[in-house]
């Protein structure tokens, strides 16, 4: 087994390399923050105190950090330390350019790049069944399935360089404005006098069938597991629902894309952060749209 550097050992990486240590991997980590860095060691993560250190010998190096600004920070330091040939992969969520330019990066110092974002939140990443959407050369995409494999259980190639980020921010579009469509139905029908339970039962086994509903259901009841369930308690919070329905409205902008609903609900998770609730699930976004509601 090759060694690993994985660096941002946040609540995503940290389950995800733990993950990579129960392949039987060599996993090299790396972060600012000192309890991440505890809670790695006592999951067989070896601990370096620089950059520089944590990757050296390592075939893979895989960035796992909050958005594009630490990404490109992180990647120019790497491609000073990392002899080339060694493969570097992100697995954060971050905007179009930044991707492009950390591809960028890593071909002028001759290293093969993936971009790799991720779905299936937190519980994914420690039951290391996660969703990877790839982009960058198939063949450094075949060479490095085994990794992924560690950590999720659908690994999908989308095409070149930033095209797996691309497939990230379209799918949590139709994420976030889904879940606002549900929640819309859900307070209509309560409106109009529906149990939860009856519209659930007819949507689900309908054509409003949808994972915003099958899934996390934004009402407490039908779907016992669903945040609703547990006081909003994320989950996925609103607030990284937000951050990526403005990654998305910034990539239609450039690309002349329509995106009216997109913009809409980028414009009511930002009220709902606003009112306090960026730490509460995306889904609690239901009760936003009720007090809001007049009485009839
Ligand atoms: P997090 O804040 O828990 O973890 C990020 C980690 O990066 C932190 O531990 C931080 O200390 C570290 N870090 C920041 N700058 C660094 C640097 N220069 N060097 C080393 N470490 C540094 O965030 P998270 O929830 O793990 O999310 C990580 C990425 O995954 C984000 O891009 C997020 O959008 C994406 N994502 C998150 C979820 C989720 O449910 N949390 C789901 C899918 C995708």
């Amino acid at each position: 087994m090759t060694s690993i550097a994985f660096i941002g050992l946040g609540h995503m990486g940290g389950p995800m390399a733990a993950n990579l240590v129960g392949a039987g991997h060599d996993v090299r980590g790396f972060d600012l923050a000192g309890p991440s860095l505890e809670l790695a060691r006592q999951n067989g993560i070896a601990t370096f105190p620089s950059l520089a250190e944590t990757v050296s010998g390592a075939g893979t190096v895989i960035t796992m950090l909050p958005a594009g600004k630490h990404v490109l920070a992180v990647w120019q330091e790497l491609v000073e330390a990392v002899p080339a040939g060694t493969l570097l992969i992100d697995c954060s969520t971050i905007d179009i350019d930044s991707a492009g330019k950390a591809h960028a990066l890593a071909a002028a110092k001759g290293c093969p790049a993936l971009d790799a974002p991720v779905s299936g939140g937190t519980g994914g990443a420690a039951a290391g069944t996660l969703t990877f959407m790839i982009g960058g050369a198939v063949e450094v995409f075949a060479g490095a399935e085994p990794v992924f494999k560690a950590m999720g259980s659908r690994i999908i190639h989308c095409g070149d360089a930033s095209a797996g980020q691309a497939a990230k921010i379209c799918n949590n579009m139709i994420l976030g404005i889904s879940m606002i469509a549900v929640g819309e139905a859900f307070v209509l029908g309560e409106k109009l006098g529906l149990t939860h339970q009856a519209l659930y039962d007819v949507a689900s086994v309908s054509s409003g069938q949808c994972w915003s509903l099958t899934t996390y259901c934004p009402v407490p009841g039908p779907v016992p597991t669903s945040p609703a369930n547990r006081n909003y308690e994320p989950g996925f919070a609103a607030a990284l629902m937000l951050k990526d329905l403005k990654l998305s409205q910034a990539a239609a902008e450039d690309a002349g894309a329509m995106t009216p609903l997109g913009a809409k609900a980028a414009r009511l998770y930002q009220l709902f952060a606003d009112e306090g609730f960026g730490e509460k699930d995306f889904s609690g976004i239901i009760n936003m749209l009720r007090d809001k509601s007049v009485s009839g």
